[in-house]
């Protein structure tokens, strides 16, 4: 079996997002940037289905501006096979993403394709249900299990009631979520062997997809910082203070 993952480059988790003085989006220069986090999840899962016998090429995928690089080398360095990057300097809305995954699926026919549930910059949780349904695919979204029978692959689902199973054809897209596994750290022997694996590069031209955005960001802001809270007595002032104060009851 061929296993895509996508792969997106993001600013780190750990890092206090800031807004840029002018108000035109978020401060990305002198920040440390990494993998997005579900990405991790759908490497590792790729990674192990590798190691089970049950993949026998896994191809990571990222879009973005040159530096994207650093992220596939990471999924590289984690244990795929090889990689493409889709050089492009145009902000990627999802549509767009979920249309160059279309077009690399079409080249490399993969029997199943993974990625994040969401990317931690955008939140937008739209990509995987995109390219689920650009190519006409079963999707299995928000998996905290995949189990692989003949040509077909049962997910289960974190949903809000609990866990929902799904079976689907391959091939199919997969989105990930947190419990599905715990990413490995790439060690540095495997680091150094990821330098010399394959990244092919093209341009979303080359794949005849148009990647220009379709909204316009008119204006980023802050959200506005919190009051600070105070600590109460007892419940009858508490119940004054919200009736008096706040004036809430
Ligand atoms: P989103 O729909 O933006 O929340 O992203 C969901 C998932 O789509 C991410 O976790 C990635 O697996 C994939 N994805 C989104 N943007 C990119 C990108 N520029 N390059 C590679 N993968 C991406």
């Amino acid at each position: 079996m061929k296993v895509l993952v996508a792969v997106k480059r993001v600013v780190d988790f750990n890092v206090k997002i800031r807004v840029k003085s002018d108000g035109t989006g978020v401060e990305t220069g002198n920040v440390k940037m990494s993998m997005n986090p579900f990405d991790e999840i759908a490497v590792e899962e790729g990674v192990r289905m590798r190691e089970a016998g049950t993949a026998d090429e896994l191809i990571a995928v990222s879009m973005g501006p040159r530096q994207c690089q650093e992220t596939i080398r990471t999924a590289l360095a984690m244990g795929a096979d090889r990689g493409i990057l889709v050089e492009t300097d145009a902000e990627l809305e999802p549509l767009a993403v979920a249309k160059l995954l279309k077009a690399i699926t079409e080249k490399e026919s993969p029997d199943l394709v993974i990625l994040g549930k969401q990317a931690i910059d955008d939140d937008c949780n739209q990509t995987g249900q995109m390219l689920a349904a650009l190519l006409g695919w079963g999707q299995g979204t928000f998996a905290s299990g995949l189990e692989f029978g003949d040509a077909k692959v049962t997910v289960t689902r974190e949903i809000d009631g609990g866990l929902e199973t799904v079976a689907l054809t391959l091939p199919a897209v997969v989105t990930t979520d947190l419990r599905l596994n715990e990413p490995r750290y790439a060690s540095l022997p495997n680091i150094m062997k990821a330098k010399k694996k394959p990244i092919d590069t093209m341009t979303p031209e080359d794949l005849g997809v148009d990647a220009q955005p379709r909204l316009k960001t008119l204006k980023v802001e802050e959200p506005q910082g919190r009051e600070v809270g105070i600590r109460v007595e007892t419940v009858a002032e508490l119940v004054d203070r919200l009736r008096n104060e706040a004036k809430v009851i």
